[in-house]
Parts: structure tokens; C-alpha cells; sequence
């Protein structure tokens, strides 16, 4: 098992490979502006063409540092998340009842495969803690049981969030980076002057502009990407097994469980990228369909006329038919597997 101050420096890394291999020229360029900052428990990276590139940026800054501190953040005593854990239940702010009524959509059409009341599961798992262990079967399986269908509702109307047990925790993880995209595109991007941007929240990337873009997918097993997409205007979220996880007696225990089990999925495949319009479906569909796996998630894939890249364990990429040309295998310890094919 890895120590508190190696896991830190590991994910980092992780996240910082992610940022380095959207490979935006611009941000090289003279007038380009890249900056980052820390926030959601990962780097944000900042690339922008406009005419005051710093006075968007510290908007930036402020809306993501704002939307964890204030709402999405599990420990920040200020979150409206944090506030819900704790009462087990209670009002929340308009703009997080949208967000999590679409991710109510989200579970739904996934066969609850994506599951975001599983915070109490996670924190059992203890990934990023210091002394993460596996645990035991009978705390997993009365944590599975309370997270099961219609564990929370949510009331459009007053706002208010009912959990149908004490021991559910709400865990906006698998969606709120991509909820931060959708927000930086909204807020800010679409009322500004902003011509190009491209901004990478951990795992998730906006791309926005009106050119084509190229984005690396990151190696599993090292430093650097196996593949090159090239793609228009869009949101791109990446789930793997090997950003966050812990090893016991040589076997690796990763972050994305499964809600039925309430093990870590076990299914091949090291990481699943999703490319959507929006922000909160290419994060939340990337945890989903790593869940759901690469033959049980194209009717979601479709239901959300989203494209995805699967990467497996023993080095093939399967893409839907949508991304099929969009790819360029970079690393030839890897095969390309097209949709039909498989
Ligand atoms: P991501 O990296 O977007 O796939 O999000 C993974 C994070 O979402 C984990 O670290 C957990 O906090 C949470 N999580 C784990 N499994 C699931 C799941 N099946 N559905 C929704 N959230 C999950
Ligand atoms: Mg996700």
C-alpha cells in the first residue's frame, strides 16, 4: 500500500498528465493565456484567446472555487452537499436541484449503474485516505442495500432533498467536474468575448471554440497517451481505474464501485472516455459506463447521442461508430478495435 504523501503526489501527476495532453496549440502560442489553480480535489488548467484573458480567468477561478466550496464539496462545512449529509436531507439552492435532477435522469437510464448517494461507500473504501483497507463484507453489503433505486427524491417544487435512509451520503464526484464545465461554459464563456478556451477540470476537458481540437487519452500504466482524438466543440470526460486506488496483498483496489456489489468494478477495462455536449452527461456516462462495461453501454451512449473510447486492461480500444475516424492510435502496444468489429 502506497503512503498519504505518495498517493497526494500520485494523483496529481495523474491529473496533470490529463491537462498536458490536451494538446491545445493555442496555449503555446504568443497570445494565448494558460494558467492553473487547485480546486474539486484536482488541478484546473485555464487555456483562453480573448481580450482580457486574466479578468476571465479570475472569474473562472472564483465560479469552480465557489461551486465546491459552496455547493459540490463532500467535507467544505459550507456546501449545500455537506449541509444535506449531515441533516439527511433539507433544501438546496435552485441551480444544484437542476444539476442533481438530471443526474437522477442519469441513474435511471443507466440501471443505476451510475449511483451518486454512494458517499458513505466511499468513504468505507477510504480511497485517498491515509490508511485505506478493504472492508468488511457485511458494512458493504448494508451500505449497498441502503444505496438501492429511489434512495433519495428530490421536490422540483420546494427544493427539497428526502433520503430514504440515515446512512446514504450524496457524492457528486462522478459528475462535478463535468458540472463544472457546463457552468464556466454558461456563466462565463457564453457572456464574454472569449473566442477560444479550453479547460481541463481533472478528468474532464471543455473544449469551445469554433475549430477542431486534439485531446490525448492518457496511458494507464504510465506517464504518457495512447491515443489522439480530434474533435469539435465539446465536453470529454475520462474515468479510469488508475486515478485513485490502493493495493492489498498485490491486488488493486480502485475508486469506481460497483452499485450493486459495492466492490470496485472488475469488468477489463482500465478507462472509459465519453464525449458529450455537456458537461454533467460526459462525466457522469464516463463513471457509468465503466460500470455498465463495453457491451452493455450503447444504448446509453445513445439514449445521450454521446461517442466513447473504452480502454482495456490487456491494451485494445474500442470506439462507438461515431469516433471510429476521430482516432489515432499513438502507442502501438495498443489495437484499435472499431465498433463493428467487436
Ligand atoms: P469519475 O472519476 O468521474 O468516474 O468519478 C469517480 C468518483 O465517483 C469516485 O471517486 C466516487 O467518488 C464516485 N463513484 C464511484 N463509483 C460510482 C458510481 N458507480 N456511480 C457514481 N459515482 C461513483
Ligand atoms: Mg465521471
Amino acid at each position: 500500500m502506497k503512503n498519504f504523501s505518495v498517493k497526494i503526489l500520485s494523483l496529481i501527476t495523474a491529473a496533470v498528465t490529463v491537462l498536458s495532453l490536451c494538446s491545445c496549440s493555442f496555449g503555446k502560442e504568443k497570445d494565448g493565456f494558460e494558467k492553473e489553480f487547485f480546486a474539486m480535489d484536482t488541478s484546473v488548467d485555464i487555456r483562453l484567446k480573448c481580450e482580457n484573458c486574466e479578468e476571465t480567468y479570475k472569474q473562472i477561478e472564483e465560479l469552480v472555487s465557489s461551486l465546491d466550496k459552496d455547493f459540490l464539496s463532500p467535507t467544505s462545512t459550507t456546501s449545500s452537499i455537506y449541509k444535506v449529509n449531515k441533516n439527511g436531507g433539507g433544501e438546496v439552492d435552485p441551480k444544484l436541484v437542476g444539476y442533481l435532477l438530471s443526474m437522477i435522469v442519469i441513474n435511471n437510464k443507466s440501471g443505476g449503474a451510475f449511483n451518486f448517494c454512494m458517499g458513505s461507500l466511499s468513504e468505507l473504501w477510504g480511497f485517498g485516505k491515509e490508511n485505506p483497507a478493504v472492508p468488511s463484507a457485511k458494512k458493504i453489503k448494508e451500505l449497498v442495500n441502503a444505496c438501492d433505486k429511489g434512495a433519495i427524491a428530490v421536490d422540483p417544487g420546494t427544493r427539497e432533498i428526502t433520503f430514504s435512509s440515515p446512512l446514504l451520503k450524496l457524492d457528486m464526484g462522478a459528475a462535478g467536474k463535468g458540472i463544472a464545465l457546463d457552468e464556466i461554459k454558461n456563466e462565463i464563456l457564453a457572456k464574454s468575448n472569449v473566442t477560444e478556451c479550453v479547460a481541463a477540470v481533472g478528468g474532464s476537458i471543455l473544449l469551445y471554440g469554433e475549430r477542431n481540437f486534439s485531446v490525448g487519452i492518457k496511458d494507464p500504466n504510465g506517464a504518457g497517451y495512447i491515443a489522439v482524438l480530434t474533435l469539435p466543440p465539446c465536453c470529454v470526460s475520462t474515468s479510469g481505474n488508475y486515478e485513485r486506488y490502493f493495493e492489498k496483498n498485490g491486488k488493486r483496489y480502485h475508486h469506481i464501485l460497483d452499485p450493486e456489489t459495492g466492490y470496485p468494478v472488475e469488468n477489463g477495462l482500465a478507462g472509459v472516455t465519453v464525449i458529450s455536449e455537456n458537461g454533467t452527461v460526459s462525466d457522469a456516462l464516463s463513471t457509468a459506463c465503466f460500470v455498465k462495461g463495453i457491451n452493455n453501454s450503447a444504448g446509453l451512449l445513445k439514449e445521450f447521442n454521446c461517442s466513447a473510447v473504452f480502454v482495456t486492461e490487456d491494451k485494445k480500444i474500442y470506439t462507438t461508430k461515431g469516433i471510429a475516424d476521430k482516432i489515432e492510435i499513438t502507442d502501438s502496444s495498443y489495437t484499435l478495435v472499431k465498433a463493428d468489429e467487436k
